[in-house]
């Protein structure tokens, strides 16, 4: 495709923001300009190897106004979604984290028993399980339709579509008030939050509360998880922006969580304004700690861009020698992460000969747009390859613990963040 009409097949698939996403403010600084890639999910089958992905800009920017860090560069979900390998959420450590995320709400706020729990992005159910089970009523809302359908049939009452001022009005008008809602790794991934907000201000009663996960920016910062960057992950959110937005919204937010959950989250918890509850001790110690890490200062995401530049210089120049020298190299693990970590590293199939991982939905197919095989560990042992770089790298103590024979027989392993490491 000749570049013309490369980029006007992308003005179609995607769109630039102008103003930034929780406060409308428009000076907006790029701070992370990452490679461009196509959707993280699109793995390929082999029969639609011909067709060349669209990639899009994958620019991180700083609002000035407010610090919020966000791309602004859209990409139409259809797009997002056309080749997503979806992997059920159901693990027994999600259902887990569910099962006490369930208890910590019922035990901490005491809802009204029989009251209403909605939880928004609500996938199969498991969350309201334990709602329904602690004596709530329960509704889902996810925009799957299959694992909506699912999710009803087996108990869990869910509506098809996308949560809005709309659609609280009608669970309003047909329901009543909600005294609990929920919505966990839903806030990084849709453009129109403040829409979100306005219809949770409209549904929840005046002693409610919305509780909601997301990814937080200071495990990102900390934790150097910039290949957590992309495409569905609009928004990487921290404490002071966000109290600023529940503000401006008729909202407050009154506590601010850290907990474990992917790779380190925030768990906020907010009132409409004027309620119960005051303002916990947790929002001024998370603004306190961002501020100490220099989260609400553009030129601190610079710095960190320039690390991360290093990093790729360091593991492309180890990886060039390698294979300079004749040595085999492939990589472990195939998350939607790799993707980035692959453009903006330049890890192509120049340098890797093909990807092992154990997810069966994703072998026999190839990376997005670079098209690097995906196989089973079992390729370790039949290709015997000299190296393997551990792209599923917050993984990787396990992965190493798991590949015995491969290390017994030579091999060795290269981990490429937090610091690049031959093991
Ligand atoms: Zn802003």
């Amino acid at each position: 495709m000749d570049a013309g009409r490369q980029v006007k097949a992308m003005s179609a698939q995607h769109h630039r923001r102008k103003t930034c996403r929780l406060c409308g403010g428009t000076e907006l600084s790029l701070v992370l300009s990452l490679a461009p890639t196509p959707p993280a999910n699109a793995f390929v089958p082999a029969a639609e190897l011909g067709r060349e992905q669209a990639r899009f800009p994958l620019d991180v920017f700083f609002c000035e106004t407010c610090a919020h860090v966000q791309l602004l560069d859209v990409v139409d979900p259809r797009v997002l979604f056309e080749h997503y390998v979806y992997v059920s959420g159901t693990s027994p450590v999600f259902v887990q984290h569910f099962e006490a995320y369930a208890a910590f709400v019922m035990e901490r706020f005491s809802p009204k028993p029989g009251g209403l729990v909605l939880d928004i992005g609500s996938n199969d159910g498991t969350l309201l399980s334990f709602f329904a089970k602690a004596g709530m009523t329960v509704l889902g809302v996810d925009p799957a339709q299959e694992i909506a359908a699912a999710a009803t049939a087996r108990g869990i009452e869910t509506i098809t579509g996308f949560f809005g001022a709309d659609m609280a009005c009608e669970i309003t008008a047909s329901r009543g008030k909600a005294e609990i809602i929920t919505a966990n790794n839903v806030f990084a991934h849709i453009d129109d939050l403040a829409g979100v907000v306005d219809g949770v201000r409209g549904l929840l009663s005046p002693e409610g509360v919305f509780v909601f996960e997301v990814s937080y920016l200071v495990d990102v910062f900390e934790h150097t998880l910039f290949d957590t960057i992309y495409h569905e992950h609009l928004d990487y959110h921290s404490v002071k922006p966000l109290i600023r937005f529940f503000a401006a919204r008729g909202m407050e937010l009154v506590e601010a969580i850290r907990v474990g959950s992917h790779g380190g989250s925030l768990r906020g918890i907010a009132q409409l304004k004027g309620g119960p509850r005051p303002v916990g001790e947790s929002v001024a110690q998370a603004v306190a700690e961002e501020e100490r890490l220099g989260l609400d200062k553009a030129a601190t995401f610079r710095r960190f861009a320039a690390d991360i530049d290093a990093l790729k210089a360091e593991l492309g120049g180890l990886l060039r020698s390698l294979k300079a020298e004749g040595k085999r190299i492939a990589g472990f693990g195939a998350p939607a992460k790799a993707t980035t970590l692959m453009y903006h590293f330049g890890i192509g199939p120049d340098l890797v000969d093909f990807i092992v991982d154990d997810s069966p939905l994703k072998q026999g197919l190839f990376t997005p747009g670079m098209h690097v095989p995906v196989l089973s560990s079992a390729a370790i042992a039949e290709k015997k390859p000299d190296y393997l770089v551990i792209l599923a790298w917050n993984f990787a103590p396990a992965i190493i613990d798991k590949n015995k024979a491969f290390r017994d027989a030579g091999g060795k392993f290269i981990i490429p963040i937090p610091k690049v490491e031959v093991v």
